[in-house]
């Protein structure tokens, strides 16, 4: 399969705004800004979607997210911030590759507001539930 443009932001062959980089992980400015400090945080290992991401990626991403947001939230004075991670086209994902957006919500200012959400929360029945969540508990070791 042909590298995804993040392969290819990693190994320099694409310029980015980098922001953090070690062995297994690589952060830099979202071209396409939802709100200033926008910024994602992609793994080196070329996983589509995060069921298909090795535990240790997984491990090495979740250890520098907070430490990235910190700092996006200090150099931007953003005071809250969304982190976003989206799998497969039907869940808005447009780059085959893992990642995660940082994006930071500002208070009362217009350039904030560049994500949406939308939450239409429905009703858990409590049978549905119980049946559903011994199903799910049944996967969990694959
Ligand atoms: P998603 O919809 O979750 O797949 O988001 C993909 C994100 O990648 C979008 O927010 C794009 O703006 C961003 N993006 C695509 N190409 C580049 C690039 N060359 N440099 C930085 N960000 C990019």
């Amino acid at each position: 399969m042909a590298d995804s443009i993040f392969t290819r932001i990693i190994r320099g062959e694409i310029p980015s705004h980098r922001l953090y980089e070690d062995d297994r992980v690589f952060a830099f400015l979202d071209i396409g800004p939802l709100s200033q400090g926008h910024a994602l945080v992609v793994p080196k290992e070329p996983a589509e979607t995060i069921d298909k991401l090795s535990d240790e990626s997984a491990a090495a991403i979740g250890r520098c997210l907070p430490r990235l947001a910190r700092a996006i939230l200090k150099a931007t004075g953003a005071t809250a911030f969304n982190i976003l991670q989206n799998n497969g086209r039907a869940a808005h994902q447009a780059v085959p590759h893992v990642h995660f957006h940082i994006i930071p919500r500002f208070e009362n200012r217009p350039d904030g507001a560049g994500l949406e959400i939308t939450w239409r929360a429905q009703k858990l029945e409590s049978a549905a539930g119980a049946d559903l969540a011994r199903k799910i508990i049944a996967n969990l070791a694959g």
